[in-house]
């Protein structure tokens, strides 16, 4: 899989495709992230990027220009699955759409910043919008970073099995069983018996029972 990522502030990604398994992913060539600066493509002495907005309300819009110049370049060297732009009015990002983008070749992902990207940007170049939340951040790149782990997690050969992705929450639309570690007993607080039986059997049935009463409780955050 390749992700092209088109940001205002690429140095914020640095760290974050440097760390755990997602650099494990990039070092064994299953994805290749690649992350555009906007003022790259900026045709001003400047590097200008952004303008006040039409109408007069407060806050610096991200201009067309740079932008049209970055996805157009990347489209004419390989065709594209999908073009998202993250903005908070877009569809609140959930497992099913994380599942459905880790099977894709191509995608472009678009980071706002400011007031966010001039509208004609969205009419013309953007196929899907994704929003991480009901809230309003700064800028594009965390709710990109977060879209980016949580789709390359998925892609098979990323994570070992023992901890395969399938095994947590909502896949399957059910919340993982609780978990423990050694120590087996913390000041008077014990491991539930079962899971130190040594029975398969039986702590996989502890498991889905938990898991489908965590799932009854907390129905409204898969909803
Ligand atoms: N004026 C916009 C908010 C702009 S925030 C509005 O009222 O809707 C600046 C940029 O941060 C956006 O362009 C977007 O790329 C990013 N952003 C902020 N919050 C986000 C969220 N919850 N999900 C996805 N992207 C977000």
């Amino acid at each position: 899989m390749r992700i092209d990522i088109i940001s205002s502030l690429p140095s914020l990604f640095e760290s974050f495709f440097a760390s755990s398994i997602l650099n494990r992913a990039i070092v064994n060539k299953i994805v290749k992230i690649k992350i555009h600066d906007l003022r790259d493509y900026s045709e001003n002495k400047h590097k200008k990027i952004d303008d006040y907005s039409y109408g007069g309300e407060a806050g610096m819009v991200l201009k067309i220009e740079p932008i049209a110049k970055c996805i157009q370049n990347l489209k004419k060297k390989r065709k594209y699955d999908t073009i998202i732009y993250m903005t908070p009015d877009g569809d609140i990002l959930n497992q099913k759409k994380c599942n459905e983008l880790s099977q894709k070749k191509n995608i472009i992902i678009l980071c706002g910043r400011y007031k966010g990207v001039d509208q004609r940007v969205r009419d013309l170049f953007i196929d899907q919008e994704i929003s991480i939340g009901n809230y309003v951040l700064s800028g594009g790149e965390i709710p990109a970073a977060a879209l980016c782990d949580s789709i390359i997690r998925l892609i098979p050969g990323v994570m070992n099995n023992e901890s395969s992705a399938l095994f947590d929450s909502f896949q399957d639309d059910l919340i993982a069983p609780p978990i423990y570690t050694r120590p087996e007993n913390w000041n008077g607080n014990k491991v539930p018996y079962v899971l130190l039986s040594g029975n398969s059997k039986k702590i996989k049935e502890w498991n889905e029972e938990q898991s489908r009463k965590l799932t009854k409780k907390k129905i409204k955050i898969i909803k």
